[in-house]
């Protein structure tokens, strides 16, 4: 990616996505790096990983020389045009994590995945962020019979882990109905654990929180390359005893570090505000974000504003792991979305789209997330949230904090600190293993519609890429 933009880019920053146009933010970029520099910590990314991470380094000790290095601007990347979901999903299963820790670790890291939902709230209202959050939970329809197979399981497996109905539960099709009125819907799983927030408002929020702390935050500001104890940017270079990579999906663009995480995109639409008599009929009263149980994913929030803001996956893979602002836009996925949508509620069909946008998020060779800090080098990062990162960037930029500042802490003793997951594949084996699994996805789901029985497919695919 590159920094081709002029002093005047508010207006394409607030272009972005519905929340980049609702976050009622100038959008007028910080300066750059005004030449060399000395700090304590490097910080490359301005997202929700590497915002965090500075804002808590800042608050645990202010004498501290923070420098936050930025593309763009603070929220340009996925942080700034998610979902909205901040919740405690964690994208490796607790079976995953006990394989590689232990079972005590795994649900370790579960509980405290699902404290950082509650952090988020409480520290943005410390900071004076108000990101129209609301915990209404999540709701995961079923609305076939595999679905509904899918869904129980999940509940049954949750209690073989010794969670019970307060972690998730099974609700009936009436209850189901009750909270959000799809179309067939015969039942749902229901978790408290998941706040709707506007994200724009939050990832703003922290830059600025930051930067009242005491954090240099420096924008249009690409990184070229780090290396122990310096960030190389066309600018000049900051020395630091401390460099963290937080830029998730975009960490291809660093000298080196091209196959460490793919870019994978997801796309949104945005209706315009609907009606109460509308929202009478689909239900959601406390804001609850829902999904269903298909296999390619889907995820939807009411906003605070009363409109349905919708996405999923099914864009594809870009080989080279190139990002480009026209991958973000992609009229058969955007198209695709609507149509499921109305398929979920019939009564939005002549709802007008207002917005359509997308972005990328960052999937390692193992689809494991993971935080560390190499002592020898100084060198940290923290990502590869496969679509999880809002609630789990925080958690990563607590850990990081307290691994800067050399702290043997229980966040620094979680399973996902310090795993490292390997380089994925050469061009073209990348790409084309990539867009195989997500073809998949789609063919699984629309296996099941025909034959209303679990995906064969899904079963073959899903050892590669959970
Ligand atoms: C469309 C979409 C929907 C999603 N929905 C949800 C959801 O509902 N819930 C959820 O939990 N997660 C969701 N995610 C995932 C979540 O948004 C991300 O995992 C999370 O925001 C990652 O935060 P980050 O700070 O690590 O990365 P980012 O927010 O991507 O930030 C990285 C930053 O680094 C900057 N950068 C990149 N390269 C360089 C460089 N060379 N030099 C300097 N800066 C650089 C970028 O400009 C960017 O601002 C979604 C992601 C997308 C794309």
């Amino acid at each position: 990616m590159g920094c081709a933009l002029s002093p005047s880019d508010a207006p394409h920053y607030r272009s972005l996505s519905l929340w980049h146009e609702t976050a009622e933010d100038d959008w007028v970029p910080r300066p750059s790096l005004p030449g060399d520099r000395d700090t304590d910590v490097a910080i490359v990314g301005g997202g929700f990983t590497g915002l965090w991470t500075a804002l808590y380094l800042a608050r645990a000790d202010p004498s501290l020389r923070i420098a936050v290095l930025e593309a763009e601007t603070a929220g340009f990347g996925a942080s700034g045009r998610n979902g909205g979901w901040c919740s405690a999903l964690f994208p490796s299963s607790l079976g995953s994590v006990a394989k590689r820790s232990s079972r005590e670790g795994a649900l370790a890291l579960h509980a405290a995945m699902r404290g950082a939902v509650d952090e988020v709230l409480e520290v943005a209202a410390e900071e004076g962020i108000d990101a129209r959050a609301a915990k209404g939970g999540t709701i995961g329809l079923a609305r076939s019979e595999p679905q509904w197979v899918r869904a129980r399981a999940e509940v049954d497996e949750a209690r073989r882990w010794g969670l019970g109905e307060d972690d998730v539960r099974v609700l009936d099709a009436a209850e189901a109905t009750e909270v959000l009125a799809g179309t067939r819907v015969l039942g749902a799983t229901y978790t408290p654990d998941c706040a709707a927030i506007h994200p724009a408002r939050l990832v703003r929020g922290l830059a600025e929180a930051a930067v009242r702390r005491g954090v240099a935050v420096y924008e249009r500001t690409p990184v070229t390359a780090i290396t122990a104890g310096s960030v190389v940017t066309r600018h000049g270079t900051v020395r630091a005893e401390r460099v963290i990579r937080a830029t998730e999906g975009y960490t291809r663009s660093l000298e080196g570090q091209r196959r460490q995480v793919v870019p994978v995109y997801s796309l949104i639409i945005a209706t315009e505000p609907l009606p109460d008599d509308v929202w009478e009929q689909i239900g959601l009263r406390r804001r609850e974000t829902f999904t269903d149980h298909r296999h390619l994913i889907i995820y939807g929030q009411r906003t605070a504003d009363g409109r349905l803001v919708f996405g999923g996956r099914g864009a594809p893979y870009h080989f080279g792991s190139r990002i480009r602002a026209s991958y973000d836009r992609v009229p058969r996925v955007f198209d695709a979305l609507h149509e499921t949508l109305v398929d979920l509620f019939p009564v939005v069909k002549d709802a007008a789209i207002t917005h359509r946008w997308g972005g990328a998020l960052g999937i390692t060779r193992d689809w494991t997330a993971s935080v560390g800090l190499d002592r020898a080098t100084g060198l940290g990062w923290g990502g590869g949230y496969v679509g999880d990162g809002v609630g789990t960037a925080n958690l990563a930029g607590r850990t990081l904090a307290d691994l800067v500042l050399d702290r043997d802490t229980e966040l620094t003793r979680l399973p996902w600190v310090g795993h490292r997951s390997r380089a994925w594949e050469p061009e073209p084996l990348r790409w084309l293993g990539i867009n195989v699994g997500l073809h998949a996805m789609t063919w699984a789901d629309r296996e099941e519609a025909r034959t209303r029985r679990p995906s064969r497919i899904a079963r073959l695919v899903s050892p590669f890429i959970h």
